[in-house]
């Protein structure tokens, strides 16, 4: 069972938790703050440090080690006393706690401006995520090539998934992402990230994350305007 913790030791006691055995879910904080870790564990390793600390995690993150060590107490022991956390243990770690530790199939749906730009990005497969097929309903598009990616219509969705694509990244039109979502999944798609603005309404077998930089937008504007006066 995983229960919170009032003390926050760099090395929880044995059989505190055991990855995957959650009966409490898992706060959505504490997963986002996991990206995070994942993220600056490459950074450190980048730097050529081969072990790290929760003081030092959460410094370069800003917040408490307190807070690392809490966040990865949810999962199991981790680190070593005296030493820390190695970085390339601890990020592979994280990575299968996350799931990315397998390189997962991506279909785009929406090959416009937004769905060029994600084609063209090679970021993501170092993340563990790799964008194998594309789809578009534009006659105009299809059978053209991006990245070397062949866009095709959407009656090939279900072909894909039988390739072993899992999850769709949506770029299209607000006005058409209910139903392009409903299309992914029928096909078999087990998740969704939403770029379009508007909230989607899918099974529960399907898993839905949206981005919205117009919302981080509004959220950044709230956050400058309620500043408070600098001392
Ligand atoms: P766009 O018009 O350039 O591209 C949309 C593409 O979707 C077109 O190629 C179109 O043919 C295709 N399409 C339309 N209906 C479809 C359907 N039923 N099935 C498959 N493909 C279909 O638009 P864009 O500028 O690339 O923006 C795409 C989406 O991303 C919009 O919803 C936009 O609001 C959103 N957006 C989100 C963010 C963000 O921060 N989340 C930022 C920019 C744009």
């Amino acid at each position: 069972m995983v229960r919170f913790m009032t003390e926050t030791p760099d090395l929880p006691s044995e059989g505190e938790r055991s990855p995957g055995g959650h009966e409490t879910p898992v706060p959505k904080a504490v997963v986002a703050r996991l990206s995070l870790y994942s993220r600056e564990l490459q950074h450190l390793i980048h730097e050529g440090l081969e072990t790290t600390n929760s003081s030092q995690l959460g410094k370069r993150l800003g917040v408490t080690d307190a807070q690392v060590r809490k966040d990865l107490a949810y999962f199991g022991q981790f680190g070593y006393p005296g030493i820390g956390y190695r970085c390339s243990e601890l990020a592979e770690q994280i990575r299968r706690i996350l799931g990315t530790s397998e390189l997962w199939s991506v279909a785009l749906i929406g090959v416009g401006n937004l769905g060029h730009a994600l084609l063209r990005y090679r970021g993501f497969a170092k993340q563990g995520f790799r964008i194998d097929a594309a789809f578009d309903i534009a006659p105009q598009l299809i059978g053209t090539r991006i990245e070397g990616l062949e866009v095709l219509p959407m009656s090939s969705l279900r072909e894909a998934v039988q390739r072993g694509v899992r999850l769709a990244i949506l770029t299209v039109p607000a006005s058409a992402a209910q139903h392009v979502a409903e299309q992914v999944a029928e096909a078999g798609i087990v998740g969704v990230l939403n770029f379009a603005p508007v909230t989607l309404s899918l099974p529960d077998h399907v898993a839905v994350a949206g981005v919205d930089l117009a919302i981080e937008l509004e959220q950044l504007a709230f956050a400058v305007v309620n500043r408070g006066p600098k001392g």
